[in-house]
């Protein structure tokens, strides 16, 4: 047989199995024998397409008698054997059965250089079953308590779609990156136990930055590098690095990583990452870990708007057994806790404590007392959202009228006194005022401060509400 068709391959293919089935113990032919595919039937060469290298290895130290003798009953006497590993094109590598050595295509290019290509490999023992890991991934981190935001959108949905196809989508690495308490180990555990509902089959390895290191660190002095090595190319699939910060200026540490990236990559392996900057701000870092940080897709997780803080708060509420927390409350640490969300969660944990022990309904003076010791003062920032918010509550109105065009007078003078304090309590420019009080240009806004400040120059009483309402935001 000189060469064969697609279809009648992969019958050809499925008769081998069904035959080897029968020879090789059972879940040793479900780890090695169910990803292989034949490739193609050319002068009497079958070719197979193995995972990685490794399969090749381990099939042709344990099976290959067997694998042989079932392709000969099937295909002919004179087929032989060659392996191929699913590699980039460009690396893309054939090997030839040992048993039938072929000078030409001897094995070059290993995705993998190693310095000592002969340490033991404590996997490699025949029969063994695959070792069960142990994944670190916290049940509680979901997709479903994974609130969606503009903030977190793009995210969201990538992690979501790399779940669903680990190691085959273009977002390979996944790198997720944001400043703190922004749920980047949150999506990360996410998308872990989602790869897990939908691929159990798959081994998903949690892991962060700092205990990789402490790993690798342990095994150069107890001189198991290799197996440190062997361990996560082997063994994992999805492989899910957290805080690689850490690895910042830690050359020995990045340089392994740096193999186990190109060799899980090259194996079709997906690889998430999360950091706390983005590849181009990172420093201390490889240029080469920095490339391959880049190749796949980089998401940023923004700081979530203040409708996205109230739904994240609602949820956690629920996620506790549906603490009874008035609307006023919820909707003030949303809107004074705007930069972590971390701190927003601790925020609420802490009121329900004090609540709780102190036997005191959850009230918002409660909530102003704790914010003020929880928050820490540079981190509580005065928002045009919680401005606009004091300045509706105060006038009777509802947010929409305000930024509606509405010339009504309590509408209008609502939206110039809340544009006169924003521009009085934060940093925003009149550019930015203007673009949140109903998308107003900057000389509008100005004219709203000056109106407003001359108000208050001639009208005590005016004078005196402006204040009222300023105290009320200050508080
Ligand atoms: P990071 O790793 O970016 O520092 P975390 O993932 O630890 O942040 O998130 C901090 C806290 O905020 C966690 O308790 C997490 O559950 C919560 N959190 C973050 N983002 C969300 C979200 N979109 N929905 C619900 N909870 C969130
Ligand atoms: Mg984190």
């Amino acid at each position: 047989m000189q060469q064969i068709s697609k279809n009648k391959l992969k019958e050809f293919w499925s008769q081998c199995l069904e035959i080897l089935k029968d020879i090789i113990p059972e879940e040793e032919f479900s780890v090695w024998f169910s990803d292989i595919e034949p490739e193609k039937y050319e002068d009497n060469f079958l070719y197979l397409k193995v995972p990685t290298n490794y399969y090749y290895e381990y099939i042709e130290a344990h099976y290959v008698d067997e694998l042989i003798r079932t392709i000969r009953r099937i295909m002919g006497q004179a087929t032989n054997l060659r392996y191929m590993t699913q590699v980039t094109e460009a690396d893309r590598m054939m090997m030839n059965s040992v048993n039938h050595p072929i000078v030409e295509n001897a094995p070059q290019n290993t995705p993998i250089i190693l310095n000592n290509t002969e340490f033991p490999n404590p996997f490699i023992i025949p029969g063994i079953k695959p070792v069960k890991i142990e994944s670190q991934l916290k049940d509680t981190y979901n997709f479903d308590n994974f609130v969606e935001g503009s903030c977190n959108k793009f995210a969201r949905s990538a992690g979501y779609a790399v779940a669903q196809n680990p190691g085959k989508t273009a977002f390979n690495p996944f790198l997720i990156y944001s400043s703190v308490g922004l749920g980047k180990t949150h999506l990360a555990h996410a998308i872990g136990i989602q790869t897990k509902r939908l691929h159990p089959e798959k081994t998903v390895l949690y892991i962060s930055a700092d205990q990789f290191l402490r790993q690798y660190v342990k095994s150069v002095q107890d001189h198991t590098t290799n197996d440190f090595l062997q361990f996560y190319q082997m063994m994992i699939d999805v492989l899910i690095m957290d805080d690689i910060q850490f690895l910042e200026n830690r050359t020995g540490t990045q340089e392994i990583f740096f193999q186990i990236f190109n060799w899980l990559h090259s194996s079709g392996k997906q690889i998430i990452i999360t950091s706390d900057k983005s590849p181009a701000d990172m420093g201390g870092f490889d240029q080469r870990v920095l490339s391959r940080l880049k190749w796949g897709l980089n998401a940023e997780l923004q700081t979530p708007d203040v409708h996205t803080r109230m739904e994240i708060i609602k949820k956690k509420l629920e996620d506790n057994g549906d603490i009874a927390v008035p609307d006023d409350v919820i909707e003030y640490l949303a809107y004074s806790i705007t930069t972590s969300i971390r701190e927003l969660e601790g925020a609420l944990v802490s009121l329900i404590a004090h609540a709780t022990l102190s036997k005191h309904e959850i009230t918002i003076d409660l909530a102003r007392e704790l914010v003020d010791k929880f928050v820490k003062s540079n981190t509580r920032e005065i928002t045009i959202e919680y401005i606009q918010k004091t300045v509706c509550n105060y006038f009777n109105i509802t947010l929409e009228q305000m930024l509606s065009k509405s010339r009504k007078g309590d509408i209008v003078t609502a939206r110039h006194i809340s544009m006169y304090l924003s521009r009085k309590l934060t940093k925003s420019s009149l550019v930015a005022i203007g673009e949140k009080c109903g998308k107003k240009d900057h000389a509008t806004v100005l004219h709203a401060c000056k109106s407003i400040a001359n108000s208050c120059e001639i009208n005590k009483t005016f004078r005196h509400n402006v204040e009222e309402i300023e105290k009320k935001i200050m508080n």
